[in-house]
């Protein structure tokens, strides 16, 4: 025989369905996260134009957490920062020249004075300052630029604050190029191809889309950044670095170009929950391999150069547990941390 299954559904008193909406109501509001809660279970990363090597990075980091995550696009390294002293973003990229400057409150962070709350967690792939030429612009070194036309950067980006102190060093201002355009990267090779710009620069890990889009599109080339001033900035200046971007990547008979460069850094405020930057961290040191994978500037990565070189601001609390777990940094070095803490602290009351 068969079985019939039959429901019969009464219409609810409109007195019970609002004694159902209110306990629903109340079910939910126990159970919603408040917003301080909701913002500390998902993470958002800051990173920079979608034509960069940031903005991969971000996206990997996330497809490596199982907490919600979004890699957010920017203008990139300064603009991150000042999202970061907002908290506006979880974490963000940074360049290892502009996070020393947010901390100390020094160049573009003049005006906003130090960063006390600024964390790092470690740093990622390297930076070369990277001069891309038309090649009939006759350009050949970083002196044939001046009065030419040339991509300077969007204000926000990390380009144009190397720049600046570059500029600064050779005691050249904005007004040394005959024009400074602002596009940001992924719009300034399509301009330097149409010829309204002799040249652009670009602080970024190789490679990368905009450096070959110039290179593959229209007929542009790299050009070395040497010189005496660039030697000066690498002895002074403990997050510059002498760079070499290796022969061959973008074409075949593309040479090795000597240059400068910094670190990409991840950032946090100290403010960020410690427990979502300790699960951050350690999807990635607990795979590091997975994230050398998705790009060939990470494939220097190790774990003793991402936490020590380039980080002015001092190691976020979440970070300090995991390398402290690790065994990488000693109790005494982690003291040290606390001091460097200390001293940020202090010199931002030095400056108020
Ligand atoms: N270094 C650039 C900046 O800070 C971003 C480079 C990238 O997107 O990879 O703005």
């Amino acid at each position: 025989m068969p079985i019939v299954l039959s429901a019969s559904i009464d219409a609810p008193s409109p007195r019970s369905v609002r004694a159902c909406c209110m306990a629903a109501t109340l079910a939910a509001l126990c159970f919603m996260p408040s917003a301080a809660q909701a913002e500390e279970t998902r993470i958002t990363i800051g990173t920079a134009s979608s034509a960069g090597v940031y903005h991969l990075a971000g996206r990997t980091l996330c497809r490596m957490l199982t907490t919600p995550c979004t890699a957010q696009t920017s203008d990139g390294s300064a603009e991150n920062l000042a999202n970061v002293r907002e908290g506006a973003v979880s974490v963000a990229l940074a360049q290892s020249d502009l996070q020393h400057y947010a901390v100390y409150g020094e160049e573009g962070f003049n005006e906003v004075g130090p960063d006390e709350n600024l964390r790092s967690l470690f740093s990622l792939h390297g930076e070369p300052f990277t001069l891309v030429v038309r090649r009939d612009s006759g350009i050949r070194q970083f002196d044939d630029l001046h009065q030419r036309a040339v991509n300077v950067g969007n204000p926000g980006s990390g380009q144009r604050g190397t720049l600046m102190t570059l500029l600064d060093a050779k005691q050249w201002t904005l007004d040394d190029f005959s024009l400074a355009n602002d596009l940001p990267a992924d719009q300034q090779s399509l301009e330097l191809c149409h010829g309204n710009v002799d040249a652009m620069v670009y602080t970024v890990g190789h490679p990368n889309d905009s450096v070959a889009q110039a290179i593959r599109l229209c007929d542009a080339m790299l050009v070395d950044v040497e010189g005496e001033e660039i030697e000066r900035l690498v002895d002074e200046l403990p997050y510059f670095t002498p760079a070499t971007i290796p022969a061959g990547i973008y074409a075949d008979d593309q040479p090795a170009v000597k240059t400068f460069g910094v670190r990409a850094t991840l950032v946090a405020s100290a403010q960020t929950d410690d427990e979502l930057i300790y699960r951050l961290v350690s999807a990635v040191f607990d795979d590091l391999e997975t994230l050398k994978a998705y790009h060939p500037a990470f494939d220097e990565l190790t774990p003793e150069l991402m936490i020590s070189e380039g980080l002015s601001a001092p190691l976020h609390d979440g970070a300090l547990r995991y390398y402290r777990e690790q065994g990488w940094i000693s109790d005494d070095e982690a003291i040290e941390e606390e001091v460097a803490e200390e001293a940020v602290e202090d010199s931002s009351e030095d400056n108020e």
